[in-house]
C-alpha cells in the first residue's frame, strides 16, 4: 500500500499549474505594449542660476535684450532642434527654455552678483509648433570656474516640467574634466553633446530633445 500523499507536495503542484496558465498571459500583456521608439534625453541638475524673475525680454534671440545694443560678445550661434515624445510624435505646444552665462562667464542672477552683460538676454523661451521645432539665437557657451561650456535647457508642457538638462559642445577639452558631464554614460553623453558647426552666420548646433510626455 502506498503511503498517503502529503499535502505539502500537492499544493506546490497546483501553484505551478496556475502559474503556467497565468504567466503566458502576463507575458503577452507585456508584449502588447509597443516599445518606445526613442530614448529620453537624459536629465541634469538645474544648477543655481535659473532666473529669479524672467527678463522682460525672454524671446528666442538672446543677442538682443530689449532695446539695448545687440550683444557682440562671444561666438554667435543658432541652437535649434525638435521636441518629440518617446513614440516619435512632435510635442506641439511644449515650451523650450535655455539660459546660460555671457562671454565673461556671468549669469543674470543675484547668486552670481547680477554681473552678466546687460546686452545679453541670458534666457530665452520658445513654444514649439506642430512640427516640434525650436530655434534660439545665442552664443557658443563658454567655460566658467569648475564647469565646461554648457547651455541649460528646460522643457515644459502646460504646467508640467518634462525635462531639465544641459547641452554641451562636442570636442570641448573641458568636457572630460566636468563632473556633471562625466557622470553620464556614453549614450547619454552623445545625446547632450553636439557639434557647434560653422554656418553662414556664425555657428549652428542641432539638439534633438526627447521627453516622456
Ligand atoms: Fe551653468
Amino acid at each position: 500500500m502506498l503511503p498517503p500523499t502529503p499535502k505539502s507536495t500537492l499544493l506546490p503542484r497546483r501553484t505551478a499549474a496556475a502559474a503556467l496558465v497565468i504567466m503566458p498571459a502576463l507575458w503577452l500583456g507585456v508584449r502588447a505594449q509597443p516599445a518606445p521608439v526613442r530614448r529620453a534625453t537624459p536629465s541634469q541638475t538645474e544648477g543655481p542660476f535659473y532666473p529669479v524673475a524672467l527678463p522682460a525680454d525672454s524671446d528666442a534671440d538672446l543677442l538682443r535684450n530689449g532695446s539695448r545694443t545687440p550683444y557682440g560678445g562671444g561666438q554667435a550661434s543658432w541652437v535649434e532642434g525638435t521636441v518629440h515624445d518617446l513614440d516619435g510624435k512632435a510635442l506641439a505646444g511644449a515650451q523650450v527654455e535655455i539660459w546660460q552665462c555671457d562671454e565673461q562667464g556671468h549669469y543674470h542672477h543675484p547668486g552670481d552678483g547680477n554681473r552678466a552683460d546687460a546686452g545679453f538676454q541670458g534666457f530665452g523661451r520658445v513654444t514649439v509648433g506642430a512640427d516640434g521645432r525650436y530655434r534660439f539665437r545665442t552664443i557658443r557657451p563658454v567655460p566658467y570656474t569648475g564647469r565646461t561650456p554648457h547651455i541649460h535647457v528646460k522643457v515644459r508642457l502646460d504646467r508640467r516640467e518634462l525635462l531639465t538638462t544641459q547641452l554641451y559642445v562636442e570636442g570641448d577639452p573641458g568636457n572630460a574634466r566636468d563632473g556633471l558631464w562625466r557622470r553620464l554614460d556614453d549614450i547619454d553623453r552623445a545625446a547632450v553633446t553636439v557639434p557647434f558647426e560653422r554656418a553662414n552666420d556664425g555657428l549652428r548646433a542641432r539638439f534633438p530633445i526627447v521627453v516622456p510626455a
